[in-house]
């Protein structure tokens, strides 16, 4: 069972990993090169965890499952992150 969601959903959970808020947080694919704001992304939700997908070439840019008291963080998807600095 899988539901798909918009990034924004995966805001949750980044949030527990990351310091700053990840929706807005531009992402480049290491598939397509094409960077997204990760709001826009798409989000599956599964019984493993988040995956978040490039909505251009489907690349799994980012997958997050947390189990036995730990994330997981599969990043290989994304080539670069760029977050902006605050203020
Ligand atoms: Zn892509």
């Amino acid at each position: 069972m899988e539901n798909k969601l918009d990034g924004n959903a995966a805001g949750g959970i980044l949030q527990e990993i990351f310091p700053f808020e990840m929706t807005l947080v531009q992402s480049t694919c290491s598939g397509c090169g094409v960077t997204h704001v990760i709001g826009e992304l798409a989000v599956y939700v599964h019984g493993m965890g988040t995956v978040i997908r490039c909505p251009s070439c489907d690349t799994a840019l980012i997958r997050v499952v947390q189990a036995k008291g730990r994330y997981w963080l599969d990043m290989r998807g994304v080539r670069v992150l760029q977050i902006r600095k605050e203020e």
